[in-house]
């Protein structure tokens, strides 16, 4: 069994980060730790393929914009970018990691955060991405410009208040499905739980806009690179219910699972095809970015 890797950052007062490595298997926060109690933080989830992290500029960036939709003080990117590496290179080798970065708002009334940067081999998803998925649409209860109305309730931050998006997952499995899109109240077909919709009409390769208070997903930046490898064309646009049935192949894709074909929604079969899927997950697998 390969040893994860964990490195504890440490916060000095003129905002440098530095981190040291520590023992994963070894307990490291307080219970009073705010992002433990409130789910008071942010967080993001790095591939790393053959060593190499992917799409790091990315992450780093969203990590940044979320710390700042909740107050948080910036991360240094420089370190955290650093620490990926670093957290990656202790990891024992393997094909495929996960580097898990987090920062809290710290110990209730410290006034310093928490992070850490974790790395880990991921679950394995071998047979969703071959085999594909069956989605189920689920209410979001929130209308698309959400972002725009109620910016306090946070859409579109990688926060760690995942409770609703595991419930939504443990209700599709609980209904015999593997995975989750959600629908704005509005009809805007959103994101799943914890990936990104890209679907393909024609030589149209489409991706609901982050301004419906919807994460800007890296692997969909990378599935959309290669697209435009194929000389296809890329879209962010809005999508609606009906357009998950009529598109000619629809993915779930994330930085852990990569890409996985979705081959039924609400439990009505639709095509998926095997070939492309296959060169797309190849891209994902091989091509650094
Ligand atoms: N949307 C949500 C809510 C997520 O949690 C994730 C990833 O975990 C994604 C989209 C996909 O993002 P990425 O491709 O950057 O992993």
């Amino acid at each position: 069994m390969p040893s994860p890797a964990l490195l504890l950052a440490a916060f000095a007062p003129d905002g440098t980060t530095t981190f040291t490595p520590a023992d994963p298997a070894a307990a490291h926060l307080r219970v009073d730790d705010l992002g433990a109690t409130r789910g008071d933080g942010v967080f993001e989830s790095v591939g790393v393929v053959g060593g190499n992290p992917q799409s790091l500029r990315h992450h780093l960036d969203r990590f940044a914009r979320s710390a700042a939709a909740l107050d948080l003080p910036a991360p240094d990117a420089g370190a955290w970018a650093g620490a990926v590496r670093a957290v990656a290179a202790a990891h024992d080798p393997v094909p495929e990691l996960l580097v898990k970065l987090v920062l809290t708002r710290g110990v209730e009334g410290g006034g310093v955060p928490t992070g850490w940067a974790h790395a880990f081999v991921p679950v394995d998803h071998a047979r969703e991405r071959t085999e594909g998925i069956d989605v189920l649409v689920l209410d979001r209860a929130y209308p698309g410009d959400v972002a725009a109305r109620a910016p306090w309730l946070l859409q579109g931050a990688k926060t760690l208040s995942y409770a609703l998006n595991t419930a939504a997952l443990r209700h599709a499995r609980a209904h015999g499905a593997h995975d989750v899109v959600f629908l704005s109240d509005d009809g805007e077909v959103l994101e799943g739980p914890n990936s990104t919709v890209v679907a393909r009409f024609g030589d149209r390769w489409v991706t609901p806009p982050p301004e419906l208070g919807i994460l800007d997903g890296t692997t969909q930046g990378r599935a959309f690179g290669f697209a435009a490898a194929r000389g296809e064309r890329t879209e962010v646009a809005r999508l609606r219910r009906a357009d998950l049935d009529t598109a000619d192949a629809l993915w779930l894709v994330s930085s852990g699972r990569l890409s996985a074909p979705v081959r039924s929604v609400d439990g009505a079969p639709r095509p998926v095809d095997a070939a492309l899927s296959a060169d797309l997950l190849h891209h994902l697998l091989t091509v650094h970015d």
